[in-house]
Order: C-alpha cells, then structure tokens, then sequence
C-alpha cells in the first residue's frame, strides 16, 4: 500500500519550509514566535500558536527526514539521522546512554509511543519541591484529555509482542497488576519500528501531527539551522544567531542567520535546552542552571527463554506493571 508523504505534498501545496543547507547568504528572519526545538514542546507550541494567529518560526538543528525516508526500517541511518550524537550521547562517565532525538518532530519522531499521564507523584515533587505551580492533577486533567485526543492517544488492544507477552505472564503468576499501555497511533501496523521512524504514519509524533497543522496555519518551519546563541539585554531576550548546517546536519556550512522576533521558547530538551542557555550567558544567579537534571534509566532485562523470542517484531512497549506505582 503506498504511504503518501505528508512533507513531499505539503511543500508542493506551499507549506513554508527552509532547509538551511541550502542556504548560501547571511539573513534574517523575523516571526511574532520563534521556537527552537521542533519535538514534543516546540510542536505542540507551533500547532497552538498559530491556531491563534501568530507568526510562528519553528528551527530545528536536525534534518526533515520523512517517512518516504523511513522505508528502509534501517537502524544505521536511524542512529546517524535522528539521533543526538548518532545515538551515542552519554553522561560524561560513559556509564548512561541518554538517548535524545535530533530531527524535526525531535525525540518523539523517534520514541515509543508510550503515552502516560504525567504520574501524580511527579506532579506533587514539582510543586513541593520545585514551587511549580499550575500542575496539580486536576489542573492538569483537561490538558492531558484535550492532547489524548490531539494524538488519538488509547491503550494497545492488539496481543502484546512476544517480549511484553513474558513480562504479562511474569506479573499474573506473581499476583501483580499490570495493564495495556496507550500508545499515541492512528492505524499502527505493528512493525516494532517505533524507533527508527515510522514508515507508516501512525505513531502521532509532532513530524505528522502538530507541525503540518501549524505549517497549514502558515507557521515557517527551517530545518538544519543551529541556535547557537541568545541575545538578551535588560533581561529580555533580543534575538538569536543560528548557524545554518551542511546536508550532514552537524557541520556549520558558514551561513549565519539572525533571527528576531516578540517572544521566544526554547524547546532544545533537557540537555540542549540548558546548554543554550548556558551559553548565551544568560542571568542565572544562584547558578542553577543545568543542575536539575533528572533521567529515567532503562534497565534492560534479559533471559534465555525456552520459547523464541523476537522483541524487535511488534509494538515495543505495551505492557505495564502497575503494582508498584506511587
Ligand atoms: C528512543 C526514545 C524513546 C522514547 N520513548 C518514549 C515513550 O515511549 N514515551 C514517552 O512519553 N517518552 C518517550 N521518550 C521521551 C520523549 O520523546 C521526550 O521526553 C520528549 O520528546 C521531549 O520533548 P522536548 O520537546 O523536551 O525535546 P525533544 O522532543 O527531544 O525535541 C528537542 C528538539 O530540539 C532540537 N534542538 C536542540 N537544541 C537546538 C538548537 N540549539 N537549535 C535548534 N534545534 C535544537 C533537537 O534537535 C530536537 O529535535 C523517548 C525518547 C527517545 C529518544
Ligand atoms: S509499531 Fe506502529 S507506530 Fe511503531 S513504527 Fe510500526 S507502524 Fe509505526
């Protein structure tokens, strides 16, 4: 079945879309709303801001890599093309890997699909440790409805793949709770391939969901151009300079954009986001930035199974235990 290519149609339709490679003079760009990240924060931010009639500028460092892209299912291309540092970003011991993604819809191009509600334990750790306030369960409730619908998000009602069959097994024999995990999919085939790009549009990630919207609300979207710095005075933000990327996307072609414009949001993720504003120097004085922050690890289990096991083959993660939670 043919796959059409929501960015191959969109761009012949007009969707306002540079890619910074191609660009070979120094410029300006100007928006009402300039955004850098276009991942989970950045697109949904795009997808509202121009609902309500900003000019949007979304910049994303990575390449637009599409599902036309993705038919491959290649890992090595993956890593290479969507991935922060090629999918070898660790902490500076080497001892976690701290898997990010790197191209426009950001780490969700690339994720799971696991869709939680953020747990209410969480929640209460940010506004009593954090003074977050805003983020109750209740204040959040309708936000997270409204982005369950937004991204069709709803528990797995496919058998659960091999691997996520053993651990259902494991929690019935041991009397603990566990449950089908809602995952972000429209028509999912069911591939495994969630992490290398789906080749299928179904996993809503920002690349077919948030960001065509606000691209047909006439958002510009510039891929392969760096934010290197912010420019502030008066504590305000003033602008920005990006480095626009060569085809790699890593290596600074040596076009310098500036961009202007009302209001920023930095939406880099937890690492480049304080990275940038580390670099731009901004106030910071009870030197807090880049110290807060938290992972959730990954533990891998392994186990040589009687019966054959292909983890790969099917949604990757859809059984969650629930025993343990708060
Ligand atoms: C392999 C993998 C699997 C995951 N699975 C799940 C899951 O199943 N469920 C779940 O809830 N979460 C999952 N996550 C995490 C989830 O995707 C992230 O928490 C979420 O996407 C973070 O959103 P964000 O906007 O902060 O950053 P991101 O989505 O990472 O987007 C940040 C973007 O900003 C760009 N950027 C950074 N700095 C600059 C700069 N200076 N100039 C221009 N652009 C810049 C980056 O290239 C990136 O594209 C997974 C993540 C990965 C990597
Ligand atoms: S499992 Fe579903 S969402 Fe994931 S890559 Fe395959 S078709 Fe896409």
């Amino acid at each position: 079945m043919a796959i059409p290519d929501l960015y191959a149609e969109g761009i012949a339709s007009g969707w306002k879309v540079i890619d910074a490679a191609k660009l070979s003079a120094a410029q300006t760009l100007e928006a009402d709303v300039a955004i850098i990240g276009s991942g989970a924060g950045g697109g949904v931010s795009a997808e509202i801001l121009s609902l309500a009639g900003l000019k949007v500028l979304l910049i994303e460092e990575g390449p637009l890599k599409t599902s036309d892209s993705f038919k491959d299912m290649d890992e090595r291309r993956a890593y290479r093309d969507l991935y922060q540092e090629g999918g070898a970003r660790a902490t500076s011991d080497g001892a976690i890997a701290v898997m990010q993604g790197r191209s426009v819809g950001g780490s969700t191009t690339v994720n799971w699909t696991s869709s939680f509600r953020t747990p209410a334990p969480t929640l209460k750790f940010w506004a009593a440790e954090r003074e977050v306030v805003g983020h109750s369960v209740e204040e959040m409730a309708p936000w997270f409805q409204k982005m369950e619908e937004r991204l069709n998000v709803e528990p797995w009602a496919a058998a659960p793949n091999p691997n996520n069959s053993v651990l259902k097994r494991g929690c019935d024999k041991l009397g603990w709770e566990a449950h089908a995990i809602p995952r972000n999919v429209k028509g999912c085939w069911n591939s495994g391939y969630c992490g290398f790009g789906c080749p299928v549009n179904a996993k809503q990630s920002m690349l077919v969901s948030t960001i065509p919207e606000a691209l047909r609300n006439g958002a510009t979207l510039v891929h392969r151009l760096r934010v290197k710095q912010l420019q502030h005075s008066d504590g305000k933000i003033t602008g920005a300079i990006g480095e626009a990327l060569r085809d790699d996307a890593r290596t600074p072609n040596g076009v310098s954009v500036t961009i202007k414009a009302r209001h920023f949001i930095v939406a880099g993720g937890a690492i480049n986001t304080p990275a940038l504003l580390l670099r731009s120097g901004l106030p910071d004085p009870n030197k807090q930035l880049g110290q807060h922050t938290l992972i959730h690890p990954v533990v891998l289990t392994i186990a040589q199974m009687p019966e054959r096991i292909d983890p790969f083959l099917g949604a990757p993660q859809s059984i969650a235990p629930t025993t343990f939670n708060g």
